[in-house]
């Protein structure tokens, strides 16, 4: 259904305020709106630029009516958000976006699995572990493999690898018997991701494929364009533009992907969202992931996608802050001027936790790299 463009100063609202909402808040500032931000944390880092924080949790019925009354439309900016609370927003009759059926399906490893495969896309194999007694049988298509709870899991949490029906069945009965995926180990030649932005009137745009690589299960640095053969980056854009058109998908989509041995390409999974991952579109391309954000929940035509420069965007993590929260050296970064901070406002580091990113541009991806590798020591 094609709704009437909402533009500025309407109010949009966005349930989430962590960095992503940070930086859609941003973006929607930016070209007039106003935003309100539901999160229960009173430090939500969205909260620093956002018209109005409610700091309520994310089923509070009140914030939920106060969104429903006040905001044009209403986005979300994380995959674990309560699909229930989309839905009941949606019914208030305010566009929502994505869906709450889209979010549902992103939201359950088993769901959005089974649903890949019934687009005519690949995955991994895998199997789907609701209780113990589905590890009953045969695993040996599914072994070396990883056993991933179906729900609330990110940056490799609440993952372990299993060589052995008996591990199998062991990590089972150590996750207390949650929903699972058993999914075979394969060989990964790269692993990237295709985002994707679609309206309400099924226009879509796909952004440059970017190669990622994670250390301890965390995004660590994205390559863009990602060195891969053309083929393959072309067959990434049109995987990822037809499970936008199978989902009949309203917003950002982030498709992860794995490439196999004989430019051979499964989908890992899905994000209901703007991706860490495409970080770089901040700096990089005509339209960041975040505007696209904005334009596709308020019925605007997506911006253009394209690439500016070759870029590497990479994740600032706690690990790199010291003792006592004491600031990373950032002068050479700041002196390089081609080279953008990312900072989320977040006062205290931790191990693993993301406080920023920053890109860097320049005339190849392997130059950006190299240069950005180098920065990085330098913190
Ligand atoms: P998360 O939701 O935590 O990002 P993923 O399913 O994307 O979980 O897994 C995190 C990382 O673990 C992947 O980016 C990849 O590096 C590795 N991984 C996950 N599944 C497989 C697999 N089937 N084969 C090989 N590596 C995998
Ligand atoms: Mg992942």
């Amino acid at each position: 259904m094609a709704i009437k463009p909402i533009l500025p100063p309407a109010m949009l609202g966005i349930l989430g305020g962590g960095q992503l909402g940070r930086m859609f808040t941003v973006a929607a500032k930016t070209m007039g709106y106003q935003v309100t931000v539901l999160d229960p944390d009173p430090h939500s880092p969205a909260a620093d630029f956002a018209d109005i924080h409610i700091a309520r949790p994310y089923t509070d019925p009140q914030a939920l009516a106060q969104l429903a009354q006040t905001c044009a439309a209403i986005t979300t900016e994380f995959e674990n958000v309560n699909a229930d609370s989309m839905r009941w927003l949606a019914q208030q009759g305010v566009p929502v976006s994505p869906s709450g059926e889209s979010v549902a399906i992103a939201q359950d490893r088993i769901a959005e699995k089974t649903f890949i495969r019934g687009a005519g896309l690949d995955t991994a194999p895998f199997l789907a572990v609701n209780n113990a007694g589905d590890l009953a049988g045969d695993l040996s298509p599914y072994l070396p493999g990883i056993l991933k709870t179906a729900r609330m899991g990110y940056d490799g949490k609440g993952q372990v690898r299993v060589n052995s029906a008996e591990e199998a069945r062991l990590a089972m009965s150590n996750m207390k018997h949650q929903a699972c995926v058993l999914e075979k180990m394969l060989p990964l030649v790269a692993e990237v991701s295709a985002i994707v932005t679609r309206t309400c009137a099924g226009e879509a745009a796909c952004f440059p494929v970017a190669e990622n690589q994670h250390v301890n299960g965390i995004l660590d640095i994205s390559i863009v364009p990602a060195r891969i053969s053309q083929a393959l980056l072309d067959k990434a854009r049109s995987m990822a533009l037809q499970l936008v058109e199978k989902l009949d998908y309203v917003g950002v989509l982030a498709v992860e992907f794995f490439v196999l041995e004989g430019d051979r390409l499964v989908i890992n999974e899905m994000a209901p969202r703007p991706h860490n991952s495409g970080h770089y579109t901040l700096d990089a391309t005509v339209t960041s992931q975040f505007e696209q954000q904005v334009r596709a929940m308020c019925g605007l035509y997506p911006g253009r996608p394209d690439l500016l420069r070759p870029v590497v965007m990479v994740n600032l993590l706690g690990d790199s802050w010291g003792e006592n929260n004491a600031e990373p050296h950032w002068e050479v970064l700041l002196t390089a001027p081609n080279t953008k901070l990312h900072l989320y406002g977040k006062k205290e580091a931790r191990i693993g936790r993301k406080m920023g990113h920053f890109n860097v541009l320049a005339d190849t991806p392997d130059a950006a790299l190299e240069q950005a590798v180098a920065i990085k020591d330098t913190l």
